[in-house]
């Protein structure tokens, strides 16, 4: 089937079920040119809560859909390829938070929207890239265990006088960057300005004009002085960038930002989903309630 032929039953579908596409700014082309909302993990969260829409599909990852799930309970969340998981999200498990908390009793738990719904649950309050230093500086509590992200724990550190104790996990798509790829292409390109997401390493960040979430990123790109931007995250924001400023030339700090999960959905698997109802996330209310609150308090915050 060609490209037109799958949006357009795909597009069918999704009136028939009065259904909304929700896809992250790391999925393929297609697929975000299909959706009715792009967004990073922050602005998806807002999208899934407030539609009056009775199916969600999610182009994204698992903890995406679980978040769905979370705000929309009554309505269908369904995640095309239900493989689709998130390595960073699973470098914590609520067994290991728990050893965590007792290591340091009396600290708020800030995690990061990249985690499972159990380890939502488990936690105080939930960030984002675009939020981490607002959420950090909105709890009472002076210490801070800040998971799963490393990177992004310890960049948020250098906004608060809080004491943030990171978790050592990371994306390995935005860990594998190196300051000497970074080098590299600023030397091929030197008017050019440097983006990075903050879940690059500090040495990485360091060399940055820019460090922002994947939405900070493409406001920077329209904003910035200058046409050419090298952009240190993940390949799929390149639609979104030249889709907004086709004047602009933008670089990728390396080609192999590819999130292999993240690409796994195609429109072939959309169709599937929507035809079959399947597969849909839905997370127990055990676990949904207190994850909500966490979800909530970060909203709150904005
Ligand atoms: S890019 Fe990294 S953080 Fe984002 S979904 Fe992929 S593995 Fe997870």
């Amino acid at each position: 089937m060609s490209k037109d032929e799958l949006s357009k039953k795909i597009r069918a579908l999704l009136k028939e079920r009065n259904g909304i596409l929700l896809a992250h700014f790391y999925q393929r082309d297609e697929v975000q040119e299909l959706a009715d909302f792009t967004g990073d993990s922050l602005g998806l969260s807002f999208e899934a809560a407030k539609t009056g829409a009775d199916v969600i599909v999610f182009a994204g990852v698992h903890f995406m859909a679980e978040s769905a799930s979370i705000l929309s309970p009554d309505k269908t969340v369904l995640l095309p390829r239900a493989e689709a998981g998130c390595a960073l999200a699973d470098t914590i498990t609520v067994e290991a938070l728990e050893k965590e908390k007792k290591k340091y009793p009396g600290a708020a738990v800030v995690t990061y929207i990249n985690s499972s719904a159990a380890v939502k649950a488990a936690s105080d309050i939930c960030c984002t890239s675009a939020n981490a230093v607002r959420v950090v500086q909105s709890v009472e509590e002076k210490r801070v265990l800040f998971i799963p992200d490393g990177n992004l724990a310890r960049y948020t550190a250098k906004f608060t006088d809080k004491e943030i104790i990171p978790w050592g996990g990371a994306c390995p798509v935005h860990q594998d960057l190196t300051p000497e790829e970074v080098l590299a292409v600023r030397a091929r390109h030197p008017g050019a300005k440097f983006a990075a997401h903050p879940e690059c390493r500090e040495e990485v960040l360091a060399l940055a004009d820019f460090v922002g979430s994947t939405s900070g990123i493409i406001d920077y790109a329209g904003k910035m002085s200058g046409n050419e931007l090298i952009f240190g995250t993940e390949l799929g924001i390149l639609y979104q960038l030249r889709t907004r400023y086709p004047a602009k030339t933008f670089i990728p700090a390396s080609e192999k930002m590819i999130c292999e999960t993240m690409k796994l959905t195609t429109l072939e698997d959309i169709l599937k989903a929507l035809t079959a109802m399947a597969p849909a996330v839905k997370v127990p209310e055990a676990i949904r309630a207190p994850a909500k609150r966490c979800l909530d308090r970060m909203l709150t915050v904005g």
